[in-house]
């Protein structure tokens, strides 16, 4: 029988399940969505459990289905949704509060007051990090001051925290493992990305008590085994990364200036800078790309918390679209250089503004203005916030001659061509769109001896179509400096 990889991708809006075969080609795939909990203006939060049923049950629909078609599941790679937190008995394994999911902004007041403090410093120096309500750190503080008896059974020993693959993982094993991985760990906010260690000052500064931390492996290793009533029989698990950085293993991104972009909910830039540590000068963030045989490779990151998210919005919230393909066709029917300008801080603004309390914006509209226009505006707000990033990281000395792009967003021609064009960059669009599940089958994969290296993988890699910055594009320099006053007067109103 030959040998495949089964994927688990823990995503925001749901959990996959897809397996590859070693040629990375997809041979089944399951899907569900799950629900997003709005407690209040600004907070996320998801069921831990449903986290957990609707993973095992695509898991174990994809596993199936796989066997059937004869193939064999060699191993297991976990990719997932970064910094969520969650508490759980370690016991029983059940939750002790729904998720903090990695949107949601209720410890905007305790980062601000940590910043008033002048504590962004030593905690960006340790952790590549910012203070910002993004990162896991004080959703796991809320967690154990806000949930009834948390502290006091912390203290005891009894609970674990874990981002989602830590949860997944001490369910998969039955309860025998608490781990995560370099990545996973690194967004943390507690873990020093230089020594590679859990941070005692870190955890001082948070009030996090180190018991209830996981232990931290490398990215390829051995993570356990899956409890034989899942699948019928133990299957390993060899792989773990979060899900941007598994999307630049997906994208083989290896090499020191590789740089991809994934647009789902979010969009998130990675560029590999190899073994060395580059803190940015302009408030992007330093991460593990991945740790693999001991030895971490760093990543520039961009992180926005907005993109595919906001023709979610124009769909569900204001329901101007019937589909999220159906914004290609207007924005091609919309007016030129309408004026129209939406600033989509709906959770506060990333990089590199990194604001959180700032609010969603449309702006410059008249009485020509039509859905549209609406709709363009927000796909060009996704190509915008892009440009920011590129500037950022033109300031910190780094200009890639091409990206690579990926995500449920980049099926839409219309924005990866506005894309190149504003950016004024080739833009290359691969074969595989899924890299996120790639990347953690690949890791699974390296671990499990599948593969014998990243030329292996490199050599898989193919573009589907190459966008290339059109000649006759005009007027970026205005667009920009329009979105920029944009920009200015939305987090004036705050
Ligand atoms: P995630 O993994 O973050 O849940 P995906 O990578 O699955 O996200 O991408 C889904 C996002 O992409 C959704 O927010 C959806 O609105 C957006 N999207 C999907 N198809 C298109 C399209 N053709 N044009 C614009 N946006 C799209």
């Amino acid at each position: 029988m030959p040998d495949c990889i089964l994927a688990m991708d823990q995503g925001t809006t749901s959990s996959r399940a897809i397996v590859f075969d070693l040629k990375g080609a997809i041979v089944a795939v399951s899907q569900q969505e799950f629900r997003q909990i709005y407690p209040a203006d600004g907070w996320v939060e998801h069921d831990g459990n449903e986290i957990w049923e609707t993973s095992l049950k695509t898991a174990q629909i994809a596993y199936s289905e796989a066997e059937a078609k004869g193939f064999r599941v060699a191993a297991i790679g976990i990719t997932n949704q970064r910094e969520t937190s969650l508490l759980w008995d370690r016991d029983t394994l059940a939750p002790i509060h729904n998720a903090i999911v990695w949107q949601d902004r209720r410890t905007a007041p305790v980062c601000r007051a940590l910043k008033e403090d002048g504590m962004e410093g030593m905690v960006q120096d340790r952790t590549g990090l910012l203070l910002d309500p993004y990162f896991s750190a004080t959703k796991l503080g809320w967690l154990l001051d806000n949930v009834e008896g948390a502290r006091a059974a912390a203290r005891e020993g009894k609970l674990a925290w874990g981002t989602i693959d830590s949860f997944l993982m001490a369910k998969l094993t039955g309860g025998k493992r608490h781990v995560t991985d370099a990545t996973n760990a690194s967004r943390s906010s507690l873990f020093n990305i230089r020594t590679q260690e859990w941070d005692p000052d870190l955890l001082g500064l948070f009030g996090v008590p180190e018991n209830v931390l996981p232990d931290v492996l490398d990215s390829c290793a051995g993570f356990g085994e899956t409890h034989p009533d899942l699948f019928g029989r133990a299957v390993p698990i060899l792989g773990v990364a979060g899900d941007q950085q598994a999307a630049s293993v997906g994208q083989c991104c290896f090499s020191e200036g590789a740089i991809k972009s994934t647009y789902g909910t979010g969009c998130f830039v990675l560029m590999n800078t190899g073994q060395k540590f580059v803190p940015s000068k302009n408030r992007l963030l330093t991460t593990v790309a991945y740790r693999i045989g001991g030895e971490t490779t760093y990543a520039l990151e961009g992180s926005i918390f907005i993109a595919g998210a906001a023709i979610q919005w124009l769909r569900d919230g204001i329901k101007i679209i019937e589909s999220a393909p159906e914004s290609q066709q207007l924005a091609l029917q919309a007016a030129e250089n309408s004026g129209v300008m939406m600033v989509p801080a709906f959770t506060g603004l990333g990089a590199p503004y990194w604001d959180p309390e700032v609010r969603a914006s449309l702006l410059g509209m008249t009485r020509a203005t039509g859905r549209a226009e609406i709709v363009r505006a927000a796909l060009e707000s996704v190509c915008y916030q892009t440009h920011d990033l590129f500037a950022a990281m033109a300031e910190d000395g780094i200009a890639p001659s091409v990206l690579r792009v990926d995500g449920g967003m980049v099926a839409n021609d219309w924005l990866v061509g506005h894309l190149a064009n504003l950016l004024d960059l080739t833009v290359d669009r691969p074969q595989v769109m899924e890299t996120t599940a790639l990347g953690a089958a690949y890791l699974a994969g390296l671990q499990a001896g599948l593969y014998a290296s990243f030329d292996d993988l490199s050599s898989q890699w193919q573009c589907e179509r190459r966008f290339e910055p059109a000649q006759e594009f005009t007027g970026r320099d205005a667009m920009i400096t329009r979105w920029k006053k944009a920009v200015a007067a939305t987090r004036a109103f705050v």
